[in-house]
């Protein structure tokens, strides 16, 4: 089920860029609303209520997605938000997780990593994360969360545009998916939510 507030914000402010892109820097990606973040993550907190006195941990990806996760966090009792890292490290002093993803936005291949100091067996985890597209990103933490050890519980997903199959993907890997708009298609300038 779509989030109607958030649809209205993104038929309002929100730009398709050709068929494949949505730009929404204006609230999510480059300036902030933090009064929709508040609700966006109360949205989340019912969709997974089921699970949330199980979450250990918040894990997303720099940089778009550490605003929502953080807010996200405050309502699953403030639990660590954990963000993977897209630059190399400086030095290879710390022990990391690493795992190469293949950005379709950037068309290159990058490599994201979480000190292992952050994740441990066990820990039960809730991935978040702003867009959900080809399904990379979201991939990309599992696949360190298993290195780890640790469980994920669910991705919940700000804006999933489903064309791109990022959604069948996670699932056919047994990760529930809960998406608060699902954009069905971008044609001629117009953006189609499902539902
Ligand atoms: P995926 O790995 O699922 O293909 O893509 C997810 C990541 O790519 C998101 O974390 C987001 O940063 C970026 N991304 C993918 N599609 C879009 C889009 O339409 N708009 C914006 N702003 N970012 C996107």
């Amino acid at each position: 089920m779509t989030m109607e507030i958030l649809k209205k914000r993104i038929l309002r402010d929100g730009v398709a860029v050709g068929t494949e892109i949505l730009k929404v820097d204006s609230f999510l990606n480059h300036q902030v609303d933090v009064t929709l973040f508040e609700l966006i993550g109360a949205e989340f907190r019912t969709r997974f209520d089921d699970v949330a006195d199980k979450v250990d941990k918040i894990l997303t990806i720099e940089a778009s997605g550490i605003a929502v996760a953080a807010f996200t966090a405050r309502y699953f009792g403030s639990v660590p938000v954990v963000f993977a890292k897209k630059e190399q490290p400086s030095t290879m002093m710390d022990d990391y997780y690493f795992s190469e993803i293949m950005s379709f936005t950037k068309r290159k291949m990058s490599s994201i990593r979480v000190d292992k100091k952050f994740l441990k067996e066990g820990d039960r985890c809730l991935i978040i994360d702003d867009f959900l597209a080809h399904g990379q990103a979201a991939l990309g933490i599992s696949r360190i969360a298993q290195q780890a050890g640790a469980e994920i519980l669910g991705a919940g997903m700000v804006i999933e545009k489903e064309f791109q199959s990022g959604g069948a993907r996670l699932r056919e890997k047994g990760i529930r998916v809960e998406s608060l708009a699902i954009v069905e298609k971008i044609e001629d300038g117009v953006i189609y939510f499902k539902g």
